[in-house]
């Protein structure tokens, strides 16, 4: 078998195309290999997020291109949001590369692979091609829980993102096609899936009939076998009140929801184009809570982005202390070239942002340290996925709000249960526990 080397920067997403890259590519008999020395076929999947980003990819293809000095038959190829975006400095920058291709050409890997073997020359592939639903994935790959996309793109057009021109315009699986492939998911094994889209609460409105995510949520929890449902990634501006009476009333649907504020100040919002205000935003976390009081949120938020002022910096961390998130990433803005806010004036300095970034992570510890402490004393359902990085002895897993639970339960559970345990301990970055009593167990249930 050839041999295939992965390298994946950014987000969730590009890991699951990686993913399948990597399955697509083992039908041609491609193997995966840990040391890119073995490789014939390297291929890098980018993130075009932040200029750091793209400046690592660059050193890396410089580093590739030695390789290639080596072994001259070693195809080098580039996917992801680079690809999409910087094809000509791609090639400019990094003359070794073969083959650059976007998302929308995953599904044609293969044949873009063999092209760039028989042409000998660069093989582009950046456009927008049909949708098509990939469900391979590499042998070995976790089984136990699953991403599996529901939809690709998205037509938000926040003003400091390049998703909507990497990924292109929103388009949704159908329903029957993503059961399938959750349904043989369950087959092999998998107890709990994350529906992935870049704003997946906007899923099905493109489809004929249209549909949404709260229908998909009640399809799926049909699916005998699968355990958990996670999704993600929402945006506030397409949250409706079906979709909150599903979280509610849909059994296997977990009480953990990310949902982006990227900032606490309406005119910093209105910048960002993000469709909803600081109240709206408020409003919702508050029915949600109603409808689901255990509901844990998680959050993305932006510091100095142009023209965000201390008032408004002040206004995200208050926003931070009223929701009470259970976890929240923090990025410093950083300008991308194309985007509206790469031009607007009012540039925040790097040393206000650092400080800012500083002062959030502070609040931010403290306010997902006391939530997570509240969990002591209770008894949680962990579906238990392997054994404690810390200690082989002891089994390892997750609750349905999303944190790690490490426990002594060897022998009694195995990977793959789902299991009551009662938290005796919150540390600052996982839980510690024990197998709960059938008494405990029994009042959980009866809640
Ligand atoms: S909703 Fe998300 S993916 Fe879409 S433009 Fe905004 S930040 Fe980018």
């Amino acid at each position: 078998m050839a041999k295939l080397h992965l390298i994946t920067y950014g987000c969730q997403m590009n890991e699951y195309d990686s993913e399948r890259v990597a399955g697509l590519l083992r039908a041609q008999r491609y193997e995966l290999v840990a040391d890119e020395r073995d490789a014939d076929l390297i291929i890098v999947n980018t993130c075009a997020i932040r200029e750091k980003a793209e400046d690592k990819v660059f050193s890396k293809l410089g580093e590739l291109r030695l390789l290639k000095t080596l072994n001259p038959e070693l195809v080098i190829g580039v996917m992801g949001c680079m690809a999409q975006l910087h094809q000509e400095a791609i090639q400019r920058r990094a003359p070794g590369v073969d083959l650059v291709f976007g998302s929308p050409a995953i599904a044609r890997v293969g044949d873009l692979v063999d092209r760039a073997r028989r042409e000998r020359r660069p093989v582009l592939e950046t456009g927008e091609g049909p949708l098509v639903k990939i469900t391979a994935r590499p042998p070995g790959s976790s089984r136990l829980r699953a991403f599996v996309t529901v939809m690709e793109g998205c037509e938000k057009h926040c003003t400091f993102c390049v998703v909507p021109r990497t990924r292109g315009r929103e388009r949704s699986h159908a329903p029957e096609t993503i059961l399938a492939e959750i349904r043989s998911l369950v087959g092999e094994g998998c107890r709990e899936v994350t529906l992935l889209g870049q704003t997946v609460n906007a899923y099905g409105r493109d489809l004929t009939p249209p549909t949404d995510l709260a229908e998909l949520f009640a399809r799926v929890n049909d699916v005998a076998g699968l355990e958990r449902i996670r999704f993600t990634t929402s945006n506030p501006y397409n949250l409706t009140p079906r979709l909150i009476a599903a979280l509610r009333d849909v059994p296997k649907v977990c009480e953990w929801f990310h949902l982006p504020l990227q900032s606490g100040s309406d005119a910093v919002l209105e910048r960002m184009n993000r469709g909803y205000t600081r109240a709206r935003y408020l409003e919702l976390v508050d029915t949600i809570r109603d409808a689901v009081p255990d509901m844990a949120f998680s959050t993305d938020l932006i510091v100095g982005f142009p023209g965000e002022t201390e008032a408004d910096f002040a206004r995200t961390l208050d926003v931070v202390e009223q929701v009470r998130y259970d976890n929240v990433f923090v990025f410093r803005y950083s300008r991308r070239p194309g985007t509206p806010a790469a031009d607007m004036a009012d540039q925040v300095p790097d040393e206000v942002k650092a400080s800012r970034n500083t002062r959030l992570l502070e609040v931010v510890n403290r306010v997902t340290a006391e939530r997570h402490r509240r969990l002591a004393g209770r008894t949680l359902e962990v579906l238990v996925d392997g054994t404690s990085r810390k200690s082989a002895g002891e089994l390892s897993g997750r609750t349905r709000c999303n944190r790690v639970v490490n426990f002594d339960g060897q022998g009694r559970v195995a990977v793959g249960d789902l299991t009551w345990v009662r938290v005796t301990e919150a540390l600052p970055h996982s839980l510690r526990g024990e197998l709960a009593r059938r008494a405990e167990e029994a009042a959980c249930l009866s809640k």
